[in-house]
């Protein structure tokens, strides 16, 4: 079986099975907020993980709010910054964000907000002299800026660098969702020029259901859930403290291997390299952006990617299409049409996404796979 999903949900990395065979097995189980010698020393263990992940992602351990994952944080942060805007009322976003922040959007666009949508490049990026020229015609009355630092389905890495130095410029907060960014890529909270970030657990092969809020000052955020005060008030609950070790697992395991990442986007740019050109009317989207090291976005042309998907699993291999899909009328994804993709190319896609064990074997049967998916599938072409 391969498994090509990781952008959808990774699987438990092995180090984190293994901590987690010994863990669950050994204990101990504790509120880490109890005031007995238990709780205290969970307590000592989950500012520990605080600590381990804030030294690989570049931020002061007192800048993360765990909580249960990204769709959290990003709800929690929308509730936030819309509460601080006071009567700035323009929300800029761009037209690839996940449903997370899509859908916050249109929450607070029905409590009186006005969101202004950044362009994208044919290429999947998002287009930082738009952003600047939105910044400037609104000046003075923008509550924040959000827009992502990897995209989920293209696997295109945004100029988040310069997104938030226009913010910092104009003196407007910043949150990027960095859920497909944090653990895929090297990165340094001190020097993004963000604000506020996101973080999930099951994207980085940790246990599934949690995650954190990365914020440059904790106290500009609100509380959210409420409850016996943990996380300093701002985040109620007890803590999903075996989650949380996983994370610190799983980032400590990224740190140390994120060399393998260059190997691993040179296995993937081949791999492109050889169906291109077996197949020369294939696209790969962002196809000449800066890309994490093993997604790819690939569609031929006039074959529904849920066919290819059909058939690549048929030989034991997982992969998504992006595309919202019904029956017979698969549509192109928002994030392909953000990028001026048509239909014809839009409803041909699917999304290989792999890790940092990647390796040449597995690519080639995933390339052995969609060669037989694609010379069966263009005979009777879908559409
Ligand atoms: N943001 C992006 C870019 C994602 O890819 C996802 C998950 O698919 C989310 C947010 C939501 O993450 P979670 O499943 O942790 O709520």
């Amino acid at each position: 079986m391969i498994y090509a999903d990781y952008n959808g949900s990774a699987p438990l990395k092995s180090a984190v099975t293994e901590y987690l065979v010994k863990r669950l097995q050994d204990g101990p189980f504790s509120n880490p907020n109890a005031i007995h010698s238990l709780g205290k020393k969970m307590m000592f263990g989950m500012e520990n993980c605080r600590r381990s992940i804030a030294k690989v992602i570049g931020c002061k351990s007192r800048q993360i709010i765990f909580n249960s994952g990204a769709s959290e944080g990003i709800t929690h942060l929308f509730a936030s910054l819309t509460q601080n805007a006071g009567d700035k009322k323009i929300i800029i976003t761009s037209g690839i964000e996940h449903s997370a922040v899509v859908q916050c959007c249109a929450l607070y666009a029905s409590q009186g907000f006005q969101i202004e949508t950044i362009k994208t490049t044919n290429d999947g990026q998002i287009d930082v002299a738009h952003l600047a020229e939105l910044v400037s015609q609104h000046k003075g009355h923008i509550a924040f800026v959000t827009a992502m630092a990897a995209n989920n389905e293209t696997g295109v890495v945004q100029p988040y660098q310069e997104i938030g130095k226009i913010c910092q410029d104009n003196e407007v907060p910043f949150f990027s969702d960095t859920t497909q960014f944090i653990g895929k890529i090297d990165f340094n909270f001190a020097e993004s020029n963000m604000d506020y970030a996101v973080m999930s657990s099951h994207k980085i092969g940790a246990l599934i259901g949690s995650g954190c809020i990365i914020a440059k000052d904790p106290s500009t955020l609100s509380p959210f859930i409420l409850g016996g005060g943990q996380e300093k008030g701002l985040r109620g609950g007890t803590q999903n403290y075996i989650g949380i070790e996983t994370m610190a697992v799983a980032m400590t395991y990224f740190d140390e291997h994120k060399q393998e990442l260059e190997r691993v986007k040179n296995l993937r740019e081949a791999f492109e390299a050889r169906i291109k050109k077996n197949f020369p009317e294939v696209v790969i989207f962002g196809e000449n952006a800066p890309r994490l090291a093993s997604t790819t976005m690939i569609s031929y042309p006039g074959i529904h990617g849920q066919a290819v998907q059909i058939e690549l699993e048929s030989e034991d291999i997982f992969v998504t299409t992006s595309s919202a899909c019904s029956d017979n009328s698969p549509e192109t994804s928002k994030v392909l049409k953000a990028m001026g993709t048509t239909d014809n190319i839009g409803r041909g896609v699917v999304r290989i996404s792999l890790c940092l064990n990647s390796n040449e074997e597995l690519y080639n049967k995933i390339e052995s796979a969609l060669t037989n998916a694609y010379n069966k599938l263009s005979k009777i072409q879908n559409f």
